[in-house]
Formats: structure tokens, C-alpha cells, sequence
């Protein structure tokens, strides 16, 4: 698309909200108000893509945003965008309201989608790494990642507090299906004795054990396990049998949950957000699509997209190891 084509965008959030997509909305829309160009927000992404939720952006529309978690266009899983069907419905509604590019914000599943748009009906987009798991391929960072490990950094200080007042063992799960970027992170700056990743397969009950009954023996006052939730249910649970039944060791579990998709972003989502969204719309004024906005080196940039389709677990060894050297 020429500089000249482009008069009117949408920006949608779609798959897992993040911290931090406020921030990204807000510099899409006023990049490209500054720009001259009509903005609509598209809510609940592709669903609301799919149902017409189209509304026009002026300044004001994402004018005190920014410090708020969640997204202001909210988010949603749509099934039905995986039809090709359907996908081809949604770039006739795009064309019947005279957008001529889309800025999608999500992680990789919304990724996907964006690029389907694109490859099959040559229909411009940008992707904006919007989740909490930082798990896409080519960007050394999400948006939203920051603010999920300082919620959870938090929150293990606090059970820490209580763990060492009654000289306790806790296993904290955090989220991660299949990312183990939360959990790493977390380990390292709460000193966990032992992190539980999903790459790893079944957990080594017995190397955890080991790990607890060191600190014990070296008089550490609390013990923390650090799991990330993996594909299955009820992980921490099974750690916490296994402890009891093998190895003789009581812990308490406790799952975060949903408080790490929630918050205030940190100032660093906060940028990294503000800096991408302005690439996306600078990349679409200037007549380039099918990018993803990345962090490569710490600079933003754009990657193509379809570099970023598949899943990054990002397991990081020598961060594993460190964890590992620290904790004893
Ligand atoms: P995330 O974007 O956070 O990874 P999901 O994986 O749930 O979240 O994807 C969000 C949405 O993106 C899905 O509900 C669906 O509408 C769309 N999507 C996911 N995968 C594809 C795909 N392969 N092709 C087309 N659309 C997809």
C-alpha cells in the first residue's frame, strides 16, 4: 500500500488480555489521529470484527488509559475465525466500512489470524505482541510480561512473610502453560528454592526435596517452589502429594492465578507499548504491512509476521542456572 492509499485504520485486542495494551491502543490511535487518519476501535476483537462493533477513536477515547490494566476494547477467543469462510466475511465487512489496514494486539493464536487476513485477501496489518507469557517468536519481549512478574514478585514476598514466620514450605504456582518465562523470572527475583518449568516434563519430586531439606538443614527459616501451571491442572497439588508421601515434606500451595493478567502496567510495559503501537501506524503511513512490531537488541522494530507466528518458550538455561546457583 502507497503512503497516499491509507485513510482509515482499526485497531483490535484479541486472545489473553495483557498490562500494557491500553498503552498500545492509546499510541495506535493517536499516532494515527497526528497522522491524519480515521481510527476505529473494533471491540472484543475478531468476534467484534465479525458482529460490526466498529466505533470511531478520537483523542479522547483513550484519554486517561494508559495507567489501567486490561483493555479498553476488550478481548475475546473467536473459534470462528479459524474458517476461512468466515475470515473472507471479515474482510468484506472491513472493505463495506472502508478500513484499509487493521493493527491487531494479542499474542500468537491473534497473530494467526492477522496473518490469514493478510496472505488470503492481501488485506494490510500489523501485529502488536500483546501478552503476559512473552512466548512469540522474534521479539525478545510482550507486552505485559513486566507487570505479570511484578504482580507475582509481590505476591511471593508476602507468602514469604508468612512462610518464614512459620517456618513453611509453599509451592506458588504462577502462569505459564506451556512459557516458562513467568515462572524463571519469579524464581529469580524471590529466590525460590526450586522452579517447576512445563518444558521439563514430570517434575524431579526427588531433586525438589533435595533442595528443600538443604535450606533446611542450613537453617533458611522458608522454603519457596516456584511452578508454572504447565497443560494440566492441578500440577501444584501433585507436588504437594508426592512431598508429603515421598519425602515427608509439608507444603502449602498456592495458585496466583488470574491477579497476574490484571494491574496497573509498570513503566516499562507502559513504554514499550507506547513506543509499538506508534512503530505499527508509522509502519502502515509508510506503506508496510504484514510486520509484527518486535524488540530485538532492546530497540523496537518490525519483523515480518510471518516470522512470528509460532510459539517462543524463550527457556532461558544460563537464567535456569542462575536460579540454581543463587538458591542454595
Ligand atoms: P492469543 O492471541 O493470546 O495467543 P488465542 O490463541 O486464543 O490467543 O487466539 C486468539 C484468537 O485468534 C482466536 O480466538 C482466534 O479467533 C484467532 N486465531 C487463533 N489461531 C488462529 C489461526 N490459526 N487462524 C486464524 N485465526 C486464529
Amino acid at each position: 500500500m502507497s503512503e497516499t492509499n491509507l485513510k482509515s485504520i482499526a485497531v483490535l485486542t484479541s486472545g489473553g488480555d495483557s498490562p500494557g495494551m491500553n498503552c498500545a491502543i492509546r499510541s495506535v490511535v493517536r499516532t494515527a489521529l497526528g497522522a491524519g487518519l480515521k481510527v476505529y476501535g473494533i471491540r472484543r476483537g475478531y468476534a467484534g470484527l465479525l458482529d460490526g462493533s466498529f466505533e470511531e477513536m478520537n483523542a479522547s477515547s483513550v484519554g486517561n488509559i494508559l495507567q489501567h490494566g486490561g483493555t479498553i476494547l476488550q478481548t475475546s477467543r473467536c473459534p470462528e475465525f479459524l474458517d476461512p469462510e468466515i475470515r473472507k466475511e471479515a474482510f468484506h465487512i472491513l472493505k463495506r466500512k472502508k478500513i484499509d489496514a487493521l493493527v491487531v494486539i494479542g499474542g500468537n493464536g491473534s497473530y494467526n489470524g492477522a496473518f490469514e487476513l493478510y496472505s488470503e485477501h492481501g488485506f494490510p496489518v500489523v501485529g502488536v505482541p500483546g501478552t503476559i507469557d512473552n512466548d512469540i517468536q522474534g521479539t525478545e519481549y510482550t507486552i505485559g510480561f513486566d507487570t505479570a512478574v511484578q504482580t507475582a514478585v509481590e505476591a511471593v514476598d508476602k507468602i514469604r512473610d508468612t512462610a518464614s514466620s512459620h517456618a513453611r514450605t509453599f509451592i506458588v504456582e504462577v502462569m505459564g502453560r506451556k512459557s516458562s518465562a513467568i515462572a524463571l523470572q519469579v524464581g529469580i527475583c524471590t529466590g525460590a528454592e526450586n522452579i517447576v518449568l512445563p518444558d521439563q516434563g514430570e517434575p524431579d519430586f526427588l531433586q525438589i526435596s533435595k533442595d528443600i531439606k538443604r535450606g533446611i538443614q542450613r537453617g533458611k527459616s522458608s522454603s519457596i517452589i516456584i511452578c508454572a501451571e504447565g497443560e494440566n491442572p492441578g500440577l501444584s497439588y501433585r507436588i504437594q502429594e508426592r512431598l508429603k508421601e515421598d519425602h515427608q515434606l509439608d507444603a502449602h500451595v498456592c495458585i496466583l492465578g488470574h491477579i497476574q493478567r490484571g494491574g496497573n502496567p509498570t513503566a516499562h510495559d507502559r513504554s514499550i507499548a507506547s513506543h509499538m503501537g506508534h512503530v505499527a501506524v508509522q509502519a502502515l503511513i509508510e506503506g508496510r504491512s504484514a510486520i509484527a512490531t518486535s524488540l530485538v537488541n532492546g530497540k523496537v522494530v518490525e519483523l515480518p509476521l510471518e516470522e512470528c507466528l509460532k510459539k517462543d518458550n524463550k527457556f532461558n538455561p544460563q537464567m535456569e542456572n542462575l536460579a540454581k546457583v543463587l538458591s542454595i
